[in-house]
């Protein structure tokens, strides 16, 4: 059997990610967090060049971070390294309601659809908990002030589980709403259902920047949590001005020297109570008005970021050797494409009981909500339409009740 050794640190879902891949193959692997082992981190550094993590080795041989393993999944390679057969355990199965996606939107409407007794399926996706996952703490969701973020989901995952969700560490590549019950595929086999709920909520924008994709992994991060020890005492440079950019600012101070956050415009978009703990941090410098045109670096890693400043368009060329981006996100709707209706940003498109255009299939949280993408209103919307599609079963198997 080949031996796999996976390199993580704390907080970083993306590691979490890579060993439920691993779990649902039945695949054993060595882990090694490197949370605070300067030592281990520079060496995984030097072993792969990368400052990002998960790495993965098999073998030995270094294969990449998740999404690597993620398409070794999909082709079908990893199975064949590990002579995994194929799980018939999930056989074309017909459900009452399959969710998909396990951020607040989805462990809600698991929640609910379970309590009716409805025995949802739950498929996670690549991002275990969502967005969330990705931050530290949260103190806008009532019941919790400044707890951690990872524990609201792990509570959501466990009451979600505990009336009765089945969860299916997968993700779903293909869905047909043309006919019920509706087909769902994922990496396994496929499903149906008389009834799904669409969570998978939203995922970083890219700059679109020479040099970005380039130098992923190796400078490039979009999650402060997962790679921000990396940064050790190095001077980095973050992107955005929003909620997302401000809190992962403050997260890299506890790392970085110092920190220049680059905004387009000459004001943060982010809310008034994180503008104030970060306008007049000791770490951090602002150059307002300005985008990166391109990310600099050589075969070590980023070296520097060409800035525009979008009022005198002069060009600077600004030394760093990270660049963390936080400009907003993009829904994933790219499987649903022409099987629903999308609005022209890519957003499912939902009335105010989280319809959709097709009837039974429902859409909850940052997927079909462009204004407030707040995990409290993911959770209000999630655990709507349960309530709805609970409706809907009702009424395609003739036992309604009247009025409702
Ligand atoms: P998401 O959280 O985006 O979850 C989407 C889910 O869908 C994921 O589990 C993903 O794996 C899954 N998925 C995607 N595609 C597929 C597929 N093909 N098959 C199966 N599954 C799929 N909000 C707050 O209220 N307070 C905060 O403090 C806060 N902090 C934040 C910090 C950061 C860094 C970020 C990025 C966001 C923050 N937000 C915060 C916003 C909040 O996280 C989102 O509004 C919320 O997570 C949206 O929930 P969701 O369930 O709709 O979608
Ligand atoms: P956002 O609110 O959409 O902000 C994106 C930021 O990136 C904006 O400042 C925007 O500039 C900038 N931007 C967009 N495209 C750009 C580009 N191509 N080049 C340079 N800059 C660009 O996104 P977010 O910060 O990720 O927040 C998403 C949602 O999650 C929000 O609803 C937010 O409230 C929520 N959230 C909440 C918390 C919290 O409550 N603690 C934390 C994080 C996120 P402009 O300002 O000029 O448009």
């Amino acid at each position: 059997m080949a031996q796999v050794k996976i390199y993580t640190t704390d907080f970083c879902p993306y590691c979490i990610k890579a060993k439920n891949i691993l779990s649902s193959k039945e695949i054993e692997y060595e882990e090694v967090n490197i949370h605070g082992e300067a030592k281990l981190r520079d060496e995984l550094e030097q072993l792969t060049g990368r400052r990002d993590v998960p790495q993965i080795f098999i073998d030995g041989k270094h294969i990449g971070d998740d999404d690597a393993l993620e398409e070794l999944v999909a082709s079908g390679e990893l199975d064949k390294i590990f002579g995994v057969e194929e799980k018939n355990d999930h056989a074309p199965e017909s459900r009452n309601v399959i969710i998909i996606g396990s951020g607040p939107a989805g462990f809600s409407a698991a929640l609910y659809a379970a309590r009716a007794s409805l025995k949802p399926l739950l498929i996670t996706g690549g991002e275990i908990g969502g967005q969330l996952s990705t931050t530290a703490d949260i103190e806008n969701y009532p019941g919790f002030n400044g707890e951690s973020s990872a524990e609201l989901i792990q509570i959501m995952q466990a009451q979600a589980e505990h009336f009765g969700t089945e969860i299916l560490f997968d993700t779903v590549t293909e869905v047909t709403f043309s006919q019920q019950p509706y087909r769902i595929k994922t990496y396994e086999p496929e499903f149906s259902a008389k009834s799904v709920i669409i969570c998978t909520g939203a995922s970083h924008r890219k700059l679109n920047v020479p040099g970005e994709s380039e130098f992923a992994g190796r400078g490039v991060s979009y999650c402060s949590t997962c790679d921000g020890f990396f940064f050790q005492n190095r001077s980095v440079v973050v992107v955005g001005g929003g909620d997302t950019a401000v809190e992962e600012t403050l997260f890299l101070t506890r790392f970085a020297s110092e920190i220049y956050l680059v905004h387009r415009r000459d004001r943060l978009r982010a809310s008034s109570i994180l503008q104030e703990r970060i306008l007049n941090h000791e770490k951090v410098k602002f150059i307002w008005n300005s985008v990166v045109e391109e990310i600099q670096g050589n075969e070590k890693g980023v070296t520097a970021v060409r800035l525009k400043n979008v009022k005198t368009n002069e060009e600077t060329l600004h030394p760093t050797e990270g660049v963390f981006i936080f400009i907003g996100h993009i829904p994933n709707t790219e499987i649903f494409k022409g099987q629903i209706e999308l609005n022209e940003q890519g957003y499912i498109i939902t009335d105010k009981r989280q319809h959709t255009s097709v009837p039974g299939v429902f859409a909850a949280g940052d997927v079909q909500d462009h204004i407030f993408r707040q995990a409290i209103t993911s959770a209000g919307t999630g655990a709507a339409a349960a309530i709805e599609a609970e409706k809907y079963i009702a009424e395609i198997e003739h036992r309604a009740y009247p009025g409702r």
